[in-house]
C-alpha cells in the first residue's frame, strides 16, 4: 500500500502510532486512502468528441412498416444509450419476434444494436448485423461509461407516468443483466467509488439552469432509488484533499472497449453475422433479404430517416494512460473523471445539461481537454503525491 508517491497520502493515517505514545493520544480516526493520480495533459493519448441523440420525448420504439419491410426502432437515448441498452433492446426485441419471422436484421452495431442482436438470438431468432461502422469506430465506443440510466434521456415534461413505469422497467432489468457480467476476464464491468469533491460544501452539484428552457427529466431517485446505495461524506482531515468536502457514491463502471468486444464475440459465437453496409434512405432496406428490421441506428437516424427531433448533444473526452491502482472517479468543478482501464477519461460536463446542447461538431478542442485534466490535477496539488 505504501508503493511509490501513494505513500505521501497515507502519512496522515500512520500519524501517532508509536507504540509508546498510543494510550495518550485520542484514537485515529480511519483516513481515506486514494491512489494518487498522475493527471497531467502531457499523459494525454486522445481527445475524442461525439454527439448524444437526445430526444425531448424519450427513445423512439414504435413500429413502422415501410414497402415489405417492418422496422422497430430502438434509438434516440440521449446520454444513457448503454446504461438503458439491455431493458431498450428488451422491448424493441419483443416487438420484432411478434411479426413472427426468424430471420432478422439489425441496423446499427453500437450500444443498442449489439444488445438488440444477443437478445435476438437469445429468443431463437438468427439475425445479421448491417452497420457502417462496428466498434471501436461507432459512437457508443466514445461514451464516458459509467451507468447513468437518467442521462439526457427526455425532458421533465415528457416524462409522464407511462414514460416513467417504462423507463424504470428498462432500467432494472438493464441493470440486473449488468449484474450478470461483472467478475468476467478483462473487467468489461465493475463497480467503483466515485468521489464528488467541493470547495464548497453548500455548492450545488451542477447549477439549475436559471432559464426558460425546459428541464431534463431526473428520474433515479424518484423510480429506482432502491438500486443506489447510500452515499458518504468525508469533512476535511479525513481524505487527501485538503479543506474541500467529498461525498462518496458507488457507481457501475463499463470497460467500454472490452465490453464491446465481448458483445461482438458473443454474437459471432451465437452464429451471427455482420455485413458493413451503408442506407442512405429507408428504401435501401429493400435490398436485404430480412422482412424485420431493429433500427438501430443512433444519432444515424437523424439523417436515415429524416428524424429532426434527434438533437446533437456535444460530449468531449480527453483520453490519459490507464493507471490500473486508481480504481475511484471524481468529480470537481464540473469536470468528471472515470478510472477506466482501458484509459482514464476526463470530460468538462459544464454547468448543467444543456452543456453542449444541439452542437454537431465534432472536432476535438484541445483547450477544453487540458483544462479537464488540469482541474482535477489541481486537487493533489500541496498532497506530494500526483505526477
Ligand atoms: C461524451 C459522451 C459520454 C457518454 N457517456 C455515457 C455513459 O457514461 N453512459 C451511458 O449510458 N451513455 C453515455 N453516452 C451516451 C451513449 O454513448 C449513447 O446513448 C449511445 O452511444 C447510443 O448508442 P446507439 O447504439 O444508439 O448509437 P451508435 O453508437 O451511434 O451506433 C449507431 C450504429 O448505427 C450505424 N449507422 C448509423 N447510421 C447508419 C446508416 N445510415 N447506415 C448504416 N449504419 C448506420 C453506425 O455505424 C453504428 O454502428 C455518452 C455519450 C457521449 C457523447
Amino acid at each position: 500500500m505504501l508503493r511509490g508517491a501513494g505513500a505521501a497520502l497515507l502519512v496522515g493515517a500512520l500519524d501517532g502510532c508509536g507504540v509508546g505514545s498510543l494510550a495518550r493520544r485520542a484514537p485515529v480516526v480511519p483516513r481515506l486512502q486514494l491512489a494518487p493520480l498522475r493527471a497531467a495533459a502531457d499523459r494525454i493519448t486522445q481527445i475524442t468528441v461525439c454527439t448524444r441523440p437526445f430526444r425531448a420525448q424519450g427513445p423512439r420504439l414504435d413500429v413502422e412498416r415501410i414497402g415489405t419491410k417492418i422496422i422497430v426502432h430502438n434509438y434516440g437515448h440521449g446520454g444513457s444509450g448503454w446504461s438503458l441498452s439491455w431493458g431498450s433492446s428488451s422491448i424493441a426485441v419483443q416487438k420484432a419476434m411478434a411479426v413472427g419471422e426468424n430471420d432478422i436484421a439489425v441496423i446499427g452495431c453500437g450500444a443498442l444494436g449489439l444488445t438488440s442482436a444477443l437478445l435476438l438470438q437469445r429468443a431463437g431468432a438468427r439475425v445479421t448485423i448491417y452497420a457502417k461502422e462496428l466498434p471501436p469506430n461507432t459512437r457508443s465506443s466514445l461514451a464516458s461509461g459509467l451507468w447513468t440510466p437518467d442521462s439526457r434521456i427526455c425532458f421533465e415534461d415528457s416524462a409522464t407516468p407511462e414514460f416513467k413505469e417504462m423507463w424504470a422497467a428498462m432500467a432494472r432489468k438493464s441493470f440486473q443483466t449488468y449484474q450478470t457480467l461483472l467478475g468476467l476476464p478483462g473487467n468489461p464491468v465493475e463497480f467503483i467509488d466515485n468521489y464528488f469533491v467541493s470547495d464548497d460544501a453548500s455548492a450545488p452539484r451542477r447549477a439549475v439552469a436559471n432559464d426558460a428552457r425546459p428541464k431534463f427529466a431526473e428520474l433515479q431517485r424518484e423510480l429506482i432509488a432502491d438500486l443506489m446505495p447510500r452515499s458518504e461524506d468525508f469533512s476535511p482531515g479525513t481524505h487527501p484533499f485538503g479543506e474541500r468536502r467529498l461525498r462518496r457514491n458507488t457507481m457501475m463502471m463499463f470497460n467500454i472497449t472490452a465490453y464491446a468486444r465481448l458483445l461482438v464475440s458473443d454474437f459471432l459465437a451465437n452464429g451471427g453475422r455482420i455485413e458493413i453496409a451503408e442506407f442512405h434512405t429507408p428504401a435501401d432496406f429493400a435490398r436485404l433479404r430480412e422482412k424485420v428490421l431493429i433500427n438501430a441506428t443512433g444519432y444515424g437516424a437523424r439523417a436515415l430517416f429524416g428524424d429532426e427531433s434527434l438533437i446533437p448533444v456535444r460530449g468531449q473526452l480527453a483520453r490519459m494512460i490507464p493507471q490500473p491502482d486508481v480504481n475511484y472517479g471524481l468529480f470537481y468543478q464540473r469536470v468528471s473523471f472515470v478510472p477506466r482501464r482501458d484509459g482514464m477519461v476526463f470530460q468538462v460536463v459544464g454547468d448543467s445539461d444543456y452543456y453542449g446542447f444541439d452542437d454537431a461538431s465534432t472536432a476535438p478542442d484541445r483547450a477544453e481537454a487540458e483544462l479537464a485534466v488540469n482541474t482535477i490535477a489541481a486537487l493533489y496539488a500541496g498532497t506530494g503525491a500526483g505526477t
